[in-house]
Order: C-alpha cells, then structure tokens, then sequence
C-alpha cells in the first residue's frame, strides 16, 4: 500500500464509526465489472455493492438517465406530484404482475414497510385482535439493521446489546415447512422470508419449500412476503428468486439494484386488497418516490423487462456453478450457486474467508467473507465467461496457498 493509500485508510479509521471492517483497498473508480483504486490498480468487482451494482459500475444508460434528471429536478417531497413517480410506479407493477407500488429508500425501510402493511392487513381485514399479530420469520434471516429488525435475528453481531426488542416476530428453522405450519395461528398476518438466503451464505432452500410457504399462507388466510431485496432482480438468473419455483407472493420487498447501483431506491410491491390498507398519513419517507431515483428505477426496470439479463445470467450461473463446484476438495468445502450467486465453504486448513478475501486483493479480486469460513461471490450481472475464469484461477492460487 502507497501513502496516499495508508493516509485515506487512517482517515476513515480515525473519523468513521467502526460499523464495518472494510478490506484494505481504496476505490476510486468503477467502469462495468472492473473497479480502480487510487493507486491505479484494478480489481475484478465480485460483491457488486451486496448486489447493489448488477447492471455493472457506471452504466451509461443508468447514468444518462441520471444525468439528464440530475438538472431538471431532483426532490419533491410527496406533498406534491412529480412526473417521474408514476411511470416508475406503472413499470415496476407490471414487471411483478402486481397492482401498487410504496416506494422507499433503502433495504430496511421496505422491510419495515412490510411489516407495517401486513399488521394493518391484518387488524383491518383480517381482524386480529389488537396489538396481538405477529409475523413468521426464519433462523438466520438478515432484513436490515432497524431496531425491530435485528430484534428477530439470531446473528449474535446484528441483535446483542440492541434491546429491548420489538414483540410479534416467531422465528423457525429456514427450509421447514412443517414449522412455519405449526407456528401459525389466528394472530399470524404474515410469512417473511428470503426465497435464497443472502447474508447467511447463499442458503438455497429445499426444492419446493417457496411453493410449500404458498399453499400453506393461502390456506391459513397468512400473507406470505419475500424479502427479494438482494435475491431480486435478476440476481439467480430470475427477476424474482420466487419465480425459480413458479411461485408469487403476496408482498415482494425490493431494494439495492432497484437504484441501478446509484441511488439508494426500495420498494413494496402488492396489490390493491393488501397494500391499499395503507391510508395517507400513516406511512411516509421524505426522499421516498423522489423523482431522480424514480427516474433510474424507472430506466432499471426497463433493463430487466425483456428478460435478456436473465437468461444471460442463468447460462453464466451454470459455468460459474461448474468452475467453483472443481474446486471442491482443494480448498473449498462446500459451494451453493444460482444464479451469479454463490456461497463458497472455505477449508479452515487453508484460512478464514476473511484471510482468502485478503489474498485475493492482492491477487486482483474483490470478495466479501460472510460467517467466518464463507466467501459470497455476485459479480455485476454483465461480466464475461472469461472474467469468470480469471477469477476462479486467482481463487485456485490462493486457494493452493
Ligand atoms: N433484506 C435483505 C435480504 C438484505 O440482504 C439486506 C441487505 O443486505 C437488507 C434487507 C437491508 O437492506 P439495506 O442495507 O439497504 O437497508
């Protein structure tokens, strides 16, 4: 590491609250897959943002959109109409086959939307009695950092020491459709869950659990929400992670690539009968449906309604699964891949993920570890086979000490 480079690390280390233990390299620059730092080294992008970027750093239709909106107007709070709202609200309805948007900012804040929606649904339509809903959630979920959030994780580093924590939340094992069965009663408004598991490491559930969750949610009159936030959008080859198993939701949470990488942009998508519970006043955010993100997210939706990225994504899933799925037993232990998504088990007798993420800096490739022996891979949705093959070889260097 140079000077300047050692002078950037400190700065933040001494000025920013130590909320993440970010790898040793300064970014300066991004162009597709490819990042530069301020030395000038260049390093193939595998996190993507935690699949914030899938379109790719600087995408030049994403930024002319952006550019263009950039001068003409910005913010508008939702006391009034801005012209871009409604074209972004109409696309994203249509690309999920839904009727209303609620448009937010960031990850958490949908999910909080979520979970505001479905305890109004259920006191006003389902008629639970008051204060008593609650909402089935799975072991080892991630949803965000809110207070009521990191209440119903069972991540000791997201939940310790930030109680008291929000009641109505049950928590059962993730891919045991018997007991999300058993954990619902008549105070249950709704299933929440991630279709894949992210932040755990790439957890994919059994083969027809997402359609178990649907039938037994429609049965019991439950309303079952997918947090698609970082599953979503193309990700697994799928606009939706819930379309891999031909299944629909009641409620789909969105966010990250929703902003084309340049904005934060979330969303709740639902129809009329449960998102129109929510009436004016009750719910709100001051940069929410703001008109230059609703521009992007307009331009994103667009990219990802004539499916092209997503059979792109599936046929680079399966080389991607192939290439990592060799490496088994030289070094890796485990891989759980779809999409441009995997989760690969790093052998403890070659190091922690963190000590392999560390190597493969150095080597030109960017990763993020997750509990401790995971490395979680999900480059930008544009990046080439031989980009893809680049990469495995630095990970078989490493890998081989
Ligand atoms: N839900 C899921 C599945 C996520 O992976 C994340 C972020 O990693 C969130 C919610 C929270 O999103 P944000 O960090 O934008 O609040």
């Amino acid at each position: 590491l140079d000077t300047a480079t050692i002078g950037i690390i400190r700065a933040e280390d001494e000025h920013v609250a130590h909320n993440y233990h970010p790898l040793p390299v300064v970014i300066t620059r991004g162009e597709g897959v490819w990042v530069t730092d301020v030395e000038g080294k260049r390093y193939l992008d595998l996190l993507s943002a935690y699949s914030a970027v899938n379109f790719g750093h600087s995408h030049p239709a994403l930024l002319a959109v952006a550019q263009e909106q950039l001068q003409r107007l910005t913010l508008t709070s939702r006391a009034f109409h801005n012209d871009k709202l409604g074209l972004f609200a109409t696309a994203l309805a249509d690309l999920a086959g839904k009727e209303l948007v609620l448009p937010m900012n960031t990850g958490a804040e949908a999910v909080e939307t979520g979970i505001k929606v479905a305890r109004a649904w259920g006191y006003r339509v389902k008629r639970i009695a008051p204060d008593a809903a609650t909402i089935v959630v799975a072991n080892g979920n991630f949803h965000g950092r809110t207070t009521t959030i990191v209440g119903f994780s069972d991540d000791p580093s997201a939940h310790d020491d930030f109680g008291p924590y929000a009641p109505g939340f049950v928590s059962v094992p993730f891919g045991d459709i018997a007991a999300i069965e058993a954990a619902i009663d008549e105070n249950t408004a709704a299933v929440l869950i991630e279709p894949i598991q992210g932040e755990a490491g790439i957890i994919i559930p059994p083969e027809g659990y997402l359609r178990a969750v649907r039938e037994i949610c429609t049965k019991h009159g439950v309303l079952f929400i997918a947090d698609e936030i970082q599953a979503g959008l193309g990700r697994t080859g799928e606009t939706f992670a819930c379309d891999l198993e031909g299944v629909v939701p009641d409620m789909y949470l969105l966010g990250k690539a929703l902003g084309g990488g340049i904005l934060p942009l979330s969303a709740v998508v639902a129809d009329r009968d449960v998102l129109g519970v929510i009436r004016p006043g009750e719910h709100g955010s001051t940069f929410g449906g703001n008109p230059l993100a609703a521009a992007v997210g307009e331009r994103v939706v667009a990219m990802l309604s004539t499916g092209e990225i997503q059979e792109r994504t599936r046929l680079l899933g399966e080389h991607l699964a192939a290439r990592l799925e060799g490496l088994i037993g030289q070094g890796v232990t485990a891989v759980r891949c779809v999409g441009l998504w995997a989760g690969v088990d790093i052998d403890p007798a070659v190091g922690t993920g963190r000590e392999v993420a560390e190597r493969l800096v150095a080597r030109g490739v960017l990763v993020k570890d997750t509990h401790g022996q995971t490395i979680r891979i999900a480059p930008p949705l544009v990046i080439r086979a031989t980009e893809i093959d680049w990469a495995i070889e630095q990970l078989q260097v490493v890998l081989a000490g």
